[in-house]
């Protein structure tokens, strides 16, 4: 059976060398979501693909299918490096830490137009130097609340009692937010301003990142909420989360 080539704008997740010269692609585009594509003989002629095989850029390429579910690469026209990601050490691991969530994340195959869009701004704001606190924080809360796993906010998980003014806590296990009866000595005491502000921010477009302006506090506690979100849906601890808690 001869496969008619096909072009698809994707992301480069991530890069691995394979045998002598091939490369081995984890590519993520808006259609097909996460895919695999194999680059032959990358390594040794880099006519066909010039710089765009580096993990954050973006390209339209050319591919047929191959054995299993691998997209052979043909050819590709370069969309954007990103390159000012890799002069910045801070900002090149938080970079690194989006695209494995995301690599962790979804399934192979699934599409994923709004979480490609959310993840290609994400890259573009680090990339101009934007706000990296207020950017993780939006990245993590969008991603999770776009793959359907957004815990309970403004009222309490268990009694469903809406929050007016006053102490709370927080318990991914649980629900999401409780109050205080309901909480017992579980969970971590949040702010309901905290709470607030990331329900607030949902109302955003997806793509928009710049314009936040989120106070210590409020990162801190929301850092502390997200990351026992992810903590639960993550199969792993990604990688790049140590590196990037080093810094
Ligand atoms: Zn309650």
């Amino acid at each position: 059976m001869v496969h008619l080539p096909q072009r698809s704008e994707a992301l480069v997740l991530r890069r691995t060398n394979y045998g002598e010269s091939d490369i081995i692609l984890t590519l993520f585009t808006a259609t097909y979501g996460l895919q695999k594509g194999f680059a032959k003989s990358a390594r040794k002629s880099r006519k066909r693909f010039g710089a765009v095989l580096e993990p954050f850029t973006q390209a339209v390429f050319q591919w047929k299918k191959g054995r299993g579910s691998f997209w052979l690469l043909q050819e590709a026209e370069l969309v954007t490096l990103r390159f000012g990601l890799r002069s910045d050490l801070q900002r090149l691991a938080l970079a690194s830490y989006g695209v494995e969530l995301v690599g962790l994340l979804l399934q192979e195959g699934e599409p994923q137009q709004l979480i490609y869009e959310l993840l290609c701004s994400f890259l573009d704001y680090l990339e101009q130097g934007g706000d990296e606190f207020s950017a993780r924080l939006l990245f993590e809360l969008r991603l999770i609340y776009l793959l359907g796993y957004m815990p309970h906010l403004l009222h309490c998980s268990e009694c469903l009692k809406i929050f007016a003014n006053e102490l709370i806590r927080f318990d991914a296990n649980r629900g999401g937010s409780l109050c205080l009866d309901c909480a017992g000595s579980g969970g971590i005491s949040v702010d309901l301003g905290t709470i607030g502000s990331l329900a607030r921010s949902l109302k955003v477009a997806h793509r928009q990142f710049s314009g936040f302006s989120f106070g210590p506090k409020t990162l801190h506690q929301a850092g502390l909420i997200l990351s026992q979100v992810l903590q639960q849906i993550l199969p792993r601890e990604p990688r790049s989360l140590k590196f990037l808690s080093q810094l």
